[in-house]
């Protein structure tokens, strides 16, 4: 399917006048146009049934500098192509997307009101005894609705453990993020939540999708477990296209192959491909992949030397009594281990940035 959606990339220094000419000629086209604002740059996703529409209406304007139609298999929301920059995703004085690197760590599980103070203060101290070089900050993650396989499962501390944890969590300057379900919860969710999270098992949950889209807040979709790439962007596409382009994309291992020691197949190498085509932030998640605890700090380390911007790891204060996913959590002892041993493959990685800009500078050409 070619050209259903366009989308405008304006010049340096378009007037807030010209910006509304263009949203006027867009809706006088019987078009949508969601204006995504950028730090050096603004886009206009014009939304509709595009693909018999001419480009050269647009194209013509002085202000406009280039316009992309976007096809179905392709990347609707900001790409590298389009901003030629990477999009970073702001949460209170975190950047989300810099070249260091953001950790989101904390229990898989809001449990109760005692496990919560322990994993905040948890959380606080992780944060506080590694504020190192290349660590850009610590976002606390913690469930309190959570999707379980069995309805007679452990299903979250939901509305109350939310409002605890946020505020607990808030009283420390942690901010925090947490996963949301049901459409009809997502106006409740961004109210105490900094990050809201699209966990795998509604990564194509489309309503939902919609619905976060709509919020101001950003949003952190992991990729369905059954998910190719294209059906991953896809699903990010029904984000963004309602103007919220505040998204990060988690990796976070797909079913695994037969016979697999992981609980789902790392997927690090998508990281990589990933890396090189979208300017939106990507994390990846070493527990719900692994599902082992000795296997987390390993995977991390892999997915940072890939490019990875973030980690979402399971850290609990005592995992052995966790109420699920216990063999993943990493103690705090570990929690330790893992900050020194990320911190040094980011210095590794940036390293490595470095030089390479340095060759292409020498070299006068991109590659
Ligand atoms: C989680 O991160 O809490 C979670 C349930 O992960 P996933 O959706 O990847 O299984
Ligand atoms: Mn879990």
């Amino acid at each position: 399917m070619e050209g259903k959606t366009m989308i405008i990339s304006l010049k340096k220094g378009t007037t807030q006048e010209q910006l509304d000419e263009l949203v006027g000629k867009i809706e006088a086209d019987g078009l949508e146009a969601k204006v995504i604002p950028g730090e050096t740059k603004t886009v206009v996703n014009v939304i509709g049934d595009t693909a018999e529409k001419s480009t050269e209406p647009y194209e013509s304007l002085p202000y406009v500098d280039q316009v992309f139609r976007i096809t179905e298999r392709r990347y609707a929301g900001v790409t590298k192509e389009h901003l030629g920059q990477k999009t970073i995703v702001k949460v209170g004085d975190i950047s989300i997307g810099s070249d260091l690197l953001t950790i989101m760590g904390g229990p898989c599980a809001l449990e109760g009101p005692e496990q919560i103070r322990d994993s905040v203060e948890l959380a606080r101290d992780v944060r506080d005894n590694h504020q190192d070089e290349n660590i850009e900050g610590y976002v606390m993650r913690g469930g309190a609705y959570k999707p379980r396989t069995s309805p007679d499962s452990f299903q979250g501390q939901k509305k109350e453990g939310l409002i605890h944890f946020s505020q607990l969590a808030h009283e420390y300057g942690l901010p925090i993020i947490t996963e949301v379900m049901d459409p009809r919860d997502v106006e409740f969710v961004a109210e105490y939540a900094d990050i809201l999270q699209i966990g795998t098992r509604n990564a194509q949950n489309f309503p939902l999708l919609t619905e976060v889209g709509k919020s101001s807040k950003p949003v952190l979709l992991k990729r369905g477990f059954g998910n190719s790439i294209d059906e991953f962007l896809g699903a990010s596409n029904y984000i963004a296209r309602e103007g919220n382009q505040n998204i990060i994309l988690c990796l976070r291992g797909t079913v695994p192959m037969k016979g697999s020691v992981y609980r789902f197949q790392p997927d690090i190498a998508d990281i990589v491909y990933l890396r090189e085509r979208v300017s939106t932030p990507i994390a990846f998640d070493p527990s719900h992949s692994s599902g082992d605890r000795d296997l987390v700090i390993p995977l991390s380390k892999l997915a940072v030397t890939a490019g990875a911007d973030a980690l979402l790891v399971d850290i609990h204060p005592y995992p052995e009594i966790a109420l699920m996913d216990a063999d993943q959590q990493l103690p705090p002892k570990m929690a330790d281990q893992f900050m020194q041993v990320v911190n040094l493959y980011k210095g590794v990685y940036r390293q490595e940035q470095r030089l390479l800009t340095e060759l292409q500078s020498q070299n006068g050409s991109g590659k």
